[in-house]
């Protein structure tokens, strides 16, 4: 067991600190936290494009630099420790992407991966429906042969950036005979967000922010080479899709700005005259944060490792996914709690310690546990895949 960095991986980290540094201090482009769920800018994207930033994990033969995904977690730790705005091209790199390498046709290949990897488009992941979450294989929208195109007809809901989204990364029914089983009965399709018949409706979030969309699609023509992979085979790629999806750091660093300014207020804040560094409680707190982050990076980190070895993590993901959600969601109260009622105040409250993030990361912390998979469902795959305790019954 080797918990080191390799030299050029030290020296990667340094590259990336210094490209996010430079970025920053040019005061342009928005950065916060929540950075990947609403921070975008396709101009930054554009500057990690140019960087060579996006797609280091796919292979050299896509357009990809063949790093690992420990050099990726390591490139995104230092993103968003910064809080960049890596909302533009971040869904289309993680997923969209390995997604098409994976199971895309060589059209597919050729028509997006350049795009994707020079941050010329966007993508928004068209998977969840009103009645269909965790339990995905319910979804409704369907996608009918039509001459050289599926004609898709429903509706898709909590769509991230499905309003600044040129593409979307779509489940839907491609098989309508109730006798098939629903997990054969899916297909996977990119959707230009533009075509007739798309309409995405914001959604505003417990936070104020304009994050998530509901999309409907009214007979909308979509070419068969949008298909992605294997027609009816769609429910399987997406599982595979979504263990990438559970694996980041994302998870763990969303709200990292708000973590070392709470350090920093404990430093040097004080309560009726004594320092808060003093306050056993207090300490107590910060170290706990502090531990739990990096048993956080652990699990990311081993997770990222384990994909650099070919292997599919999947309970291993829902451990790490669980652990750092739950993380995320405990540091938002912490921070509240420990600044008391002034905690309590938005961004732009001149009052607001520590710039309001405080607040607002607690406001946004109830989807932390939700989007990518619920915990209680996460905790199911860790009983039943990793400790192999069987099936739930219904
Ligand atoms: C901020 C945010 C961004 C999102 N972005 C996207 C996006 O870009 N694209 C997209 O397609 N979707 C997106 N989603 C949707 C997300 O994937 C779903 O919210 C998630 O899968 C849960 O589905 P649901 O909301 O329907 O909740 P449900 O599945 O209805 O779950 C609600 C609750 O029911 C309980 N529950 C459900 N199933 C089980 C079970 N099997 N065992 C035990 N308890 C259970 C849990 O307590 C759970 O919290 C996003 C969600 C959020 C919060």
């Amino acid at each position: 067991m080797d918990f080191k960095f390799t030299e050029e991986q030290v020296q990667f980290r340094e590259e990336v600190k210094e490209f996010v540094t430079t970025e920053k201090e040019k005061g342009i482009f928005p950065f916060g936290n929540n950075c990947w769920m609403h921070l975008s800018s396709m101009e930054f994207s554009k500057e990690v494009a140019k960087n060579g930033l996006i797609g280091i994990a796919w292979p050299k033969e896509h357009g990809g630099r063949g790093m690992g995904y420990v050099d990726r977690v390591i490139m995104l730790e230092e993103m968003f420790r910064a809080g960049a705005p890596v909302a533009y091209h971040f869904m289309a790199d993680r997923q969209v992407a390995p997604g098409i390498i994976h199971f895309g046709s060589d059209f597919l290949k050729k028509e997006f991966l350049p795009k994707i990897r020079n941050a010329e488009v966007c993508f928004c992941l068209l998977f969840s429906e009103p009645d269909a979450g965790s339990d995905l294989a319910n979804c409704r929208t369907t996608a009918v042969e039509e001459g050289d195109y599926y004609i898709v007809n429903g509706q898709k809901v909590w769509t991230s950036n499905g309003h600044i989204a040129d593409y979307g990364w779509a489940l839907v029914k491609t098989n309508l005979d109730p006798a098939v089983s629903r997990y054969n009965a899916f297909s996977e399709m990119v959707i230009d967000m533009k075509s007739p018949g798309v309409t995405v409706r914001p959604l505003i979030n417990s936070a104020g922010a304009h994050s998530f969309n509901e999309v409907y699609f009214d007979n909308v023509k979509v070419p068969k080479e949008y298909l992605v992979g294997t027609k009816d085979n769609g429910f399987r790629q997406i599982m595979t899709n979504l263990d990438f999806e559970r694996a980041g750091i994302e998870r763990l660093m969303q709200n990292s700005l708000t973590l070392d300014s709470l350090k920093d207020y404990v430093k040097t804040n004080d309560k009726g005259g004594k320092p808060l560094s003093q306050d056993p409680l207090i300490r107590d707190s910060i170290a706990k944060l502090e531990i739990e982050f990096e048993v956080g990076k652990l699990f990311i980190y081993y997770v990222a490792s384990l994909l650099d070895k070919g292997k599919i993590p999947s309970y291993e993901a829902a451990m790490g996914k669980t652990f750092c959600t739950l993380y995320e969601a405990k540091l938002a109260d912490v921070a509240t709690t420990l600044m008391g009622l002034p905690g309590l105040l938005m961004p732009g409250s001149p009052e607001a310690p520590c710039n309001g993030m405080a607040c607002e990361d607690y406001l946004w912390s109830p989807s932390y546990t939700l989007q990518g998979g619920v915990v209680e469902v996460l905790k199911n795959i860790v009983a039943q895949r990793g400790l192999k305790l069987g099936r739930k019954k219904k």
